[in-house]
């Protein structure tokens, strides 16, 4: 049976690098090289927290959940 999960993901057209959620959660997210924010590891804190300290407060609601297929 195909499990499914869902992981944080930084639209690189609309971030415009704030620095908000890499500053609460940067064991999930980092700048880039592009000045841009991107998700390196999903499990870094709980969905909640992703949510609240992260998609709740970017300036710009660029970060949006994204269902996988888990191996
Ligand atoms: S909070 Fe939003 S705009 Fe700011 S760096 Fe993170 S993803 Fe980019």
């Amino acid at each position: 049976m195909t499990k499914i999960a869902i992981i944080p993901v930084v639209d690189q057209e609309m971030c415009i690098g704030c620095g908000i959620c890499v500053e609460n959660l940067p064991d999930v997210f980092h700048l880039a090289s592009s000045g841009k924010a991107a998700c390196f590891d999903p499990n870094g804190a709980t969905e909640e927290e992703i949510q609240f300290q992260a998609i709740d407060v970017c300036p710009v609601t660029c970060i949006h959940w994204k269902p996988v297929e888990l191996a």
